[in-house]
């Protein structure tokens, strides 16, 4: 059985950044405006072990960009995580950062302080779109970082964002198999949102930029998701996740905003496979879908949106979904009158 992964999180906000990318307020995204003393982290990490009972557990430094920090305070946070993982309380660090932050001397450092995991956060492998998203890097910095991360044998995730200013659905799926030829450990994708006081935010207002509708997201991320899986690379997170802070009309003034966007990413894909299946075979009486439990929600979509939708093209459908811990995670097992059929969802 799969080991269970538990995550502190440490938000350290926008210190370490000395950019600021159109899109990003990290102060809002996080929460988090002012420095974790050494005793907050400290309290903070004890807070989470006490209700935390997984098989591994990881710190994970987010926000920002760890290796921008000033070179002490990195040093005091991972000499911190380094001491729990020490004593076996937890047994993994990871953090994040710019390509650009990545260096030799940075690596060194990680190593020492046992870092296993280190996610870059690219957006895209376009320069015009890394160049109007004003992200202060190029394509040629995200490849430097990972050869050094690859030759260093860190652990590394890539972070993509679709639908930034200069981005199409052409130029991101060109960025999701730049990341996939270069075999990260794990991949993040977000959709581009416009967040109060960001620079995005002043080019929409002005109609110089258009966020994505949350539809074209929801098709154009599950065409990305699709492809990493496929190619066995985990995607670990779709979209921002919601806290107080993030909400639709609170600090997300426009954009793609879901508060369940990954659900409505893999719905879209298992109503995909339904589709095709009744292209293919049409349909009888009553289907029986068996689905393994863990996903057997995606099959009716949200609010039963997956069947609605079916029944408007296909005429009225009788279902019944079966949860089958048996059935591999994507895919469905399809009964109906006399025949039985098995799809790869992801195929
Ligand atoms: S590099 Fe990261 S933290 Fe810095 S401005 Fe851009 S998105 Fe924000």
């Amino acid at each position: 059985m799969k080991a269970s992964i538990g995550i502190i999180p440490i938000f350290i906000s926008h210190m370490g950044c000395k950019n600021d990318c159109v899109f990003c307020n990290q102060r809002k995204i996080t929460g988090v405006t002012d420095v974790m003393s050494m005793m907050d982290v400290s309290t903070h990490i004890e807070t989470y072990l006490e209700t935390m009972h997984f098989d591994q557990i990881e710190i994970a430094f987010y926000g920002g960009s760890f290796t921008g920090l000033d070179l002490n305070l990195q040093k005091e946070y991972l000499q911190i995580a380094k001491k729990y993982r020490d004593c076996g309380r937890i047994h993994k660090i990871r953090l994040s950062t710019r390509p650009d932050y990545i260096s030799v001397e940075v690596l060194e450092l990680l190593k020492f302080y046992e870092v296993d995991m280190v996610e870059l956060g690219c957006q895209s492998f376009h320069d015009d779109v890394l160049l109007k998203s004003k992200r202060g890097h190029d394509r040629t910095a995200i490849f430097t970082a990972i050869s050094l991360l690859k030759a260093y044998d860190f652990k590394f995730g890539i972070q993509l964002m679709y639908g930034l200013p200069g981005d199409s659905e052409t130029k991101f799926l060109e960025s999701v198999d730049e990341a996939i030829k270069l075999r990260p450990n794990c991949v993040r994708i977000y959709p581009a949102l416009v967040i109060k006081e960001t620079e995005l935010a002043e080019l929409s207002l002005g109609e110089h930029y258009s966020p994505i509708p949350l539809d074209e997201a929801v098709a154009v991320v599950a065409k990305a998701y699709k492809r990493f899986t496929v190619n066995d690379i985990p995607v670990i997170r779709l979209g921002l996740q919601k806290t107080d802070l993030i909400d639709l009309g609170a600090d997300i003034i426009a954009g793609p905003f879901h508060p369940a966007f990954g659900a409505l990413v893999m719905s879209f894909l298992f109503f995909d496979a339904l589709s095709n299946y009744l292209n293919q075979y049409g349909h009888h009486d009553e289907l029986k879908v068996l689905v393994n439990k863990s996903q057997a929600s995606f099959v009716s979509g949200q609010g039963k949106t997956n069947w609605i939708k079916l029944s408007e093209i296909y005429g009225e459908l009788k279902f019944r979904i079966i949860s089958d811990d048996s059935i591999p995670i994507h895919t469905i097992k399809i009964i109906s009158k006399n025949t039985t059929h098995s799809i790869d969802v992801m195929r």
